[in-house]
């Protein structure tokens, strides 16, 4: 289809080598080496951006085995043309141009039709909906989830294959002038949907209407037919009606231009609410589920949509009665004995599976990557194509385990055995042969499933029937601590599987929305100036939020270091795999030994802690080194050849931990004479955060270049200097040096009130539910030590499922605390007890037993809750209690 060494002719730019397999197809293309596996046909694209350079990991995709790069020219390539013998390089002027060139090359040649989507809001669910109600009609190919940007949208478009997809349906998403054109260009829509024009991502755009004028130069090309949009809404009826562009309308508010006139005809909540239609002269009504304004104006555009395709009204109405809630996001959920359960319970198709499968790559696990998967329904595909691409992308993915569900995984793994069975057939034949015996029939095998033996079956052994099955036996220990991605077509009912493997809890949870914790860190990280690290503490259980999670998060968005405080928070993310660079700021004085065997990096803050890691790996006549451990390889020999790498800390003003200015020179004079491998220095500021100690944080880090000078000297080579922490990120960018240390900003808290309003998102949300609500007459106190005053009037009182064992301090007993009941503030009565507390819901007459009650989360703001209570948001995060359950979501 696309000849690596046809490419120049097609994008431009210059083959700098031609690839060793002149044929060379491009099959798949791959921006991100952290994918792990190389599949034949893939072509690395090495994309730049600000603080983000593909070209740097070149040689690790190289050393994965893929053959074919395209880099931008002028960039040198890491260790020179000479280090990737028989790929194919391509420079061009702009690498995401020609992705973006690729894909469009690629629709081009698919010829069908293809409905692009955009607008401000609900456009993946409009996408995934119409893609539900049409597709007992058509094949779709649909961008995964919300694939909408100038990097999503060519590799959503690249899947269009022709011969396979009748119809291809995109969403298209921008944040600036100039980027719609380039969309267009890719996608080349012939039908398009408008869903709303709304405030979000009004940043790049000088005005409301420049934003919506952008946004549909999608549907001005050569070729497009129709779009549908919602006439009501002015602005856009407008602009459509100036660019003349061919509209399909419709209407709520009676307009006797718009195509199809609806009319919602009860809207009682929560029941079925029947809308009427006119069309073309008829009129029909349907039946669905519309709880609130955006669904209702997600469902009428795909109403609109099959009007127009003029579905039969009874076939629209079955259609909708299935129409299904679109999964947003990917829930990670603690899994009994230790496992990870990775929830996609609700569709099963090739693009789905294919982001779940990173996702769950992402997860580094010492009991490896498990897949529990349904079979796949409504793909188009024959079966041994199919099920050989799911099998390649498991095991591109690292996946170690497969369960499969259903009656077609069952059949293919009774081939393989067959298969198997063939093969010792073959093989006693030939014997029988070489024998001069009479040879041995091969079993048999119809000739349309010979295909399929050319996939790799390996990972296919454990297949049942049906959930039921599975169920029937499933013992939970046999998935003990392993990664599970759970993925089943709605059918099978997988919920049932996430229910019996997740670990049991009670009703209050902490809510980790891991993509939040990425947005904090790329918002600190763009602030750094290039060249400047990361470091990321993540002491205390990553301030609560879970070391390991964070870790494996922080690992993947490529922080340069961690920190955690002492030897065994360390050790516990090198159990779970976590590999970064770790420092550890409170080493005990005999854990060097246990440090190094983990590659843990001790912070060093004494003389006598000096003195205790020298005397570990410092051989005298009598020492005995333990010996190493055959049977465990992979760690290091206890004896050590060299010092392992060390941080020197200096107290410039803390006064806490850390060397003086009157110790550098002996300091220094002991980094020469063990010549130390220093890997930092570093100080701390006792308040970065605070405009009135400015002064002294500005003396602080004169004292701290004046000490690390002498120390660098001694060295002889340069060093890593780090002083600022999240506060001084912000307040100090002068002071940024070779790194920086985030903490409590990862985790959407602004110490220092510099950043932005909403510059940094929420990140965790502490919530329980309300066991039980009484109504209260007048008189009456409320709790232990009757600290719940008497009041003149009848209150109702909601007890919660949550307590001071649980981290929720006593001291926000009466009325000093508030929570969150239905989008509502509700304060707490009487004291905090160990497992529950009181709040008065008097105010909330719609609270009801059952009801979830938010402690701490978006529009309960941590500093201000700390405030009320006297202390630090960072007191509040990491006190909540072990025994509550960490969920963690990801978008
Ligand atoms: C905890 C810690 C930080 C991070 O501080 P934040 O205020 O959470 O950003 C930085 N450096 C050291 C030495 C720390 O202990």
């Amino acid at each position: 289809m696309f000849r690596f060494p046809d490419l120049p002719a097609l994008l431009g730019g210059t083959l700098l080598q031609a690839p060793a397999d002149p044929a060379a197809e491009v099959r798949h293309l791959l921006l991100d080496s952290r994918r792990v596996g190389a599949p034949a046909g893939a072509a690395f694209v090495a994309l730049r951006g600000p603080r983000h350079d593909g070209h740097r990991y070149l040689p690790a995709a190289y050393a994965q085995g893929l053959r074919l790069f395209i880099i931008e020219a002028g960039v040198e390539l890491p260790g020179g043309l000479a280090a990737y013998p028989g790929a194919g390089v391509l420079a061009v002027a702009s690498p995401l141009a020609a992705l973006q060139g690729l894909a469009a090359a690629r629709r081009a040649q698919f010829g069908g039709p293809v409905l692009a989507i955009t607008g401000s809001n609900g456009k993946t669910i409009v996408k995934e909906w119409l893609a539900q109600l049409l597709a007992p009609d058509e094949a779709i190919c649909r961008s995964p989830r919300s694939y909408n940007s100038q990097v999503g949208v060519p590799l959503s478009v690249w899947e269009l294959t022709p011969g396979r997809h009748t119809l291809g349906i995109f969403e298209a998403g921008i944040s600036e002038v100039g980027e719609m054109a380039r969309l267009a260009a890719v996608i080349q829509p012939t039908e398009g949907l408008f869903t709303n024009i709304g405030p979000a991502h009004d940043a790049g755009f000088a005005s409301e209407d420049e934003k919506l004028h952008e946004k549909l130069r999608l549907f001005q090309g050569p070729g497009f037919e129709r779009l549908f949009y919602c006439h009501d809404q002015l602005a856009v009826r407008h602009a459509v009606a100036r660019l003349a562009l061919p509209g399909f309308s419709w209407t709520r508010l009676q307009h006797p231009e718009a195509d199809v006139q609806f009319e919602l005809l009860d809207t009682a909540p929560g029941v079925a609410n029947s809308i009427g239609a006119s069309y073309d002269g008829r009129r029909y009504t349907f039946s669905v589920l519309l709880p609130d304004a955006p669904t209702r104006q997600n469902v009428l555009h795909c109403l609109a949509v099959l009007l127009q395709r003029r579905v039969e009204p009874a076939e629209i109405q079955r259609r909708l009665s299935r129409l299904h809630p679109v999964a947003m996001r990917l829930e990670m959920k603690q899994g009994r004995h230790s496992s990870y359960l990775l929830d996609d319970a609700y569709n099963n198709d090739l693009a789905g599976l294919a982001l779940a499968l990173a996702a769950l790559a992402r997860q580094a696990r010492p009991g490896g990557h498990t897949v529990i998967l349904s079979d796949v329904l409504e793909s188009g595909l024959p079966p041994a194509v199919l099920y050989g691409q799911v099998l390649a992308l498991l095991q591109q993915h690292g996946v170690t385990r497969l369960v499969g569900i259903g009656p077609e995984l069952v059949k293919l793994n009774k081939l393989k055995v067959k298969s198997e069975e063939l093969k010792e057939a073959v093989e006693a034949s030939q014997q029988a042969l070489a024998a001069d015996t009479e040879p041995i029939a091969p079993s048999s095998i119809e000739p349309s499933e010979a295909a399929l033996l050319t996939f790799n079956l390996k990972l296919l052994t454990e297949t049942y029937p049906g959930t039921e099955a599975f169920l029937a036996q499933l013992d939970p220990l046999d998935f003990a601590n392993q990664t599970i991605l759970i993925k089943g077509a709605r059918a099978f009912g997988f919920e049932r599987i996430v229910a019996a493997l997740q670990a049991q809890q009670h009703g209050t949870v902490l809510e980790v929305n891991l993509d939040a914790l990425a947005h904090n860190f790329h918002y600190y990280r763009q602030g750094l100036r290039p060249g400047t690290k990361i470091m990321v503490m993540v002491k205390a259980f990553a301030y609560g939020s879970g070391s390991y999670e964070v870790a494996s998060l922080l690992e993947f968005q490529r922080a340069d270091y961690l920190a955690v405080a002492y030897p065994d928070e360390g050790v516990a993310l090198r159990e779970a795999g976590i590999s970064l660079p770790i420092m550890v700021m409170n080493p005990a004085p005999d854990s060097f030994e246990l440090l190094h065997r983990y590659r843990l990096e001790p912070e060093i803050y004494s003389f006598e802690r000096l003195q205790d890691y020298l005397a570990t790996f410092t051989p005298t006549p009598n020492t005995q080194y333990p010996i190493p451990n055959p049977e465990n390889p992979t760690l290091p020999p206890s004896h050590p050849p060299t010092l392992p790498p060390l941080h020197l800390k200096l107290d410039t003003g803390m006064r806490r931990l850390g060397f003086e200015e009157a110790d550098i020179p002996a300091l220094a004079a002991l980094v020469q004479e063990h010549q130390l491998p220093v890997a930092s220095l570093m100080t701390h500021l006792a308040a970065a955060d605070d405009p009135a100690h400015d002064d002294f944080t500005r003396q602080q880090l004169a004292a701290f270049a004046r000490m690390a000078a002498p120390l660098q000297a001694a060295l002889g080579r340069p060093v890593l200097r780090h002083a600022l922490n999240s506060a001084g990120i912000l307040r100090f960018p002068e002071a940024q040096l070779d790194m920086v240390r985030l903490g409590i900003g990862l985790y959407g808290v602004d110490a220092s009130d510099t950043a932005a309003p909403d510059a940094l998102r929420p990140v965790s949300e502490l919530r329980t539910t309300i066991s039980q609500i009484k109504t209260l007459p007048a008189g009456h106190t409320v709790g232990y030590g009757r600290r719940g005053l008497a009041t003149a009037h009848d209150r109702r009182i909601a007890t919660l499922a949550i307590g001071y064992a649980d981290g929720y301090d006593r001291r926000f007993s009466s009325g000093a605390g508030t929570v969150l009941v239905r989008g509502q503030r509700a304060p707490i009565v009487g004291s905090v007890a160990m497992d529950m507390c009181m709040v008065d819901v008097t105010a909330i007459p719609e609270a009801r037993a059952g009801d979830i009650a938010v402690l701490f989360g978006a529009g309960l703001d941590l500093k201000e809750l700390a405030g009320r209570i006297g202390t630090i948001p960072y007191e509040l995060l990491t006190n909540v209690s072990e025994r509550v359950k960490r969920i963690f979501v990801t978008e």
